[in-house]
């Protein structure tokens, strides 16, 4: 198989067509990290820009060092992501203490919650465990909101 081009690596593992999920440059070559959509493999290749006729190579799995640092990298865009997604800031304090009742009193489920009040199940979670809102308290009954 000579056709590993920038744009076509196969995995070693099952032959799918890698995709590129991440890519960096540094010294005169390209990396691109590579996943299999088949097995879910891993791979990272190097490129070097000066000789692209060489095409892309694989090279063996990440460095422990590496990983730690791929999944920290990961994390940290996860998180960075989760919290964009949270929504609950744009809730108001009545709507808050709404929430927490009908979740205290399991009326309905923090997804069902979430959807009607157009926030992420992450941010019912939050507001449930007091995380976020904990200023507002749990009315005891709903004509107290
Ligand atoms: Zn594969």
């Amino acid at each position: 198989m000579t056709a590993t081009t920038a744009s076509v690596v196969m995995c070693p593992k099952c032959g799918h067509v890698t995709h590129t999920y991440c890519s960096t440059r540094r010294y005169g070559i390209k990396i691109r990290y590579r996943k299999c959509p088949g097995c879910q493999n891993r791979i990272k290749t190097i490129q070097q820009l000066d000789n692209l006729e060489a095409g892309e190579k694989i090279v063996p799995v990440m460095t422990p060092k590496e990983q730690g640092k791929y999944l920290a990298d990961i994390r940290a865009k996860q998180a960075k992501r989760r919290a964009s997604m949270c929504k609950a800031n744009s809730l108001t304090n009545q709507e808050v203490a709404e929430i927490k009742y009908l979740l205290k009193n399991n009326v309905q489920t923090q997804a069902y919650t979430a959807m009607q009040y157009g926030v992420d199940t992450l941010s019912i979670q939050k507001i449930a465990n007091g995380v976020v809102f904990s200023n507002v308290k749990t009315p005891r009954r709903m004509v107290d909101i």
